[in-house]
């Protein structure tokens, strides 16, 4: 019996994305080693996550690193370290949350409207008032330059093909909050691969701190996230972090996921993703032939996934009488579940980078069978 059945509860074949309701990715045995060999014995955390965030640096190409609980709480910290940045006084100041000594220290967050997104609630938790430039379609140099006043503490960055509307460059941005001493965090949770997103908005592009999840494509602990940038706002971030008693102590990380996301982000950096993209893209074109054959359907390869991570799908077009939620449902009430998503009128889209051994197979079969019964319907 295995603990789900034991507890009564579903298991499904993810062939979508690594969504946190449906427990994010696998993590590989290297990673589920490490994370069991941590829990043997105890450690000064101050030491470790030092440790372990000038190895990550390393790896990387940055100046430091800091292990978060995940990526919305990274954004939570990065926000409290721009307003404090490094001042213990500060620091404690924040931490009496509401007081006038609170609200004096500047806190406006600002963000460019097409990238408002449901995380951002994190800057709020960490006493960032959000302030939105710009609309859906544009934003202007001026508009970013005109909002930064003294009330200012960071502006935020999200970076992926959902948050293009209206967006202004990353350089551009950097180059004007840099011009009034202002920190630019980026939201880069879900863009790797590539690998060297992992530098390439701070080391390169200039950005002071970039937050990823550590627990979606980087197959890391579920609840583990990575901060990297600038060593200067990475002390900040530790100064009001875990295990500090201090306004972020809330986030706290355990010594398993620390040394889970290191074994992680090492596997990670000396991965062969190029070879791990082609065995993606050839398994995708397989079941597109396939799917194609079914009358009415169209489908095609995407070289990168709906966040524009290089991750390659399959796009499913049915025929235009036949709903493509009705697909997305066969599939899951069906035994094993299985769970795609469509986020676009009559199309699908699966994913085949977390299936496990043998489970394509399965989802082939399950796929075809279900795809054809819809397409027949949808004709009728
Ligand atoms: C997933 C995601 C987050 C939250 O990441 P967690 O690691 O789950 O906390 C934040 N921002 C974006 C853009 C995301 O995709």
């Amino acid at each position: 019996m295995t603990i789900y059945q034991e507890l009564g509860v579903g298991t499904h074949i993810n062939a979508t994305a690594s969504l946190t309701a449906l427990g994010g990715s696998l993590m590989p045995p290297e990673v589920l080693d490490a994370m069991r060999a941590a829990a043997s014995a105890f450690v000064d955390i101050h030491e470790l996550q030092r440790r372990i965030g000038d190895q990550i640096a390393s790896m990387t190409h940055n100046e430091g690193a800091y292990v978060t609980s995940g990526c919305a709480a990274g954004l939570a910290l990065a926000t409290m370290a721009s307003r404090t940045r490094g001042d213990l006084v500060a620091a404690a100041r924040i931490a009496d949350v509401g007081s006038p000594a609170e609200r004096s220290i500047p806190h406006e967050v600002v963000m460019i409207h097409g990238q408002r997104m449901p995380y951002d609630l994190a800057v709020g938790l960490g006493g960032g008032r959000i302030r939105t430039v710009g609309n859906a379609l544009q934003t202007f140099d001026w508009e970013l330059e005109a909002a930064l006043t003294a009330d200012t503490c960071a502006v935020v960055y999200v970076v992926g093909e959902l948050y293009n509307g209206g967006m202004l460059p990353l350089e551009s941005v950097i180059r004007i909050a840099h011009a009034h001493d202002l920190p630019v965090i980026v939201d880069a949770a879900a863009q790797v691969p590539p690998v060297e997103n992992l530098w390439k908005f701070t080391a390169e592009l200039g950005a002071d701190l970039a937050v990823f999840s550590g627990g979606k494509e980087m197959r890391g602990p579920q609840s583990s996230g990575l901060i990297v940038g600038k060593r200067a706002w990475i002390d900040a971030v530790r100064t009001v972090g875990p295990p500090h008693q201090r306004l972020g102590r809330a986030f706290k990380v355990g010594k398993e996921e620390m040394v889970g996301l290191y074994a992680a982000v090492r596997r990670f950096v000396h991965f062969d993703h190029r070879q791990w993209y082609l065995d993606q893209l050839r398994d995708c074109s397989e079941l597109a032939a396939r799917l194609g054959e079914i009358p009415g359907v169209v489908a095609s390869v995407e070289g990168r996934n709906r966040v524009g991570a290089e991750i390659p799908r399959v796009r499913i077009e049915l025929p235009p009488a036949a709903p493509a939620e009705q697909l997305v449902n066969m599939l899951r009430a069906g035994q094993p579940s299985i769970i795609i998503r469509s986020h676009e009128r009559g199309v699908a889209h699966v994913g085949l980078d977390l299936l496990v051994d043998g489970q394509l197979e399965i989802l082939t079969d399950r796929l075809l069978a279900s795809v054809r019964s819809c397409a027949a319907g949808g004709l009728d």
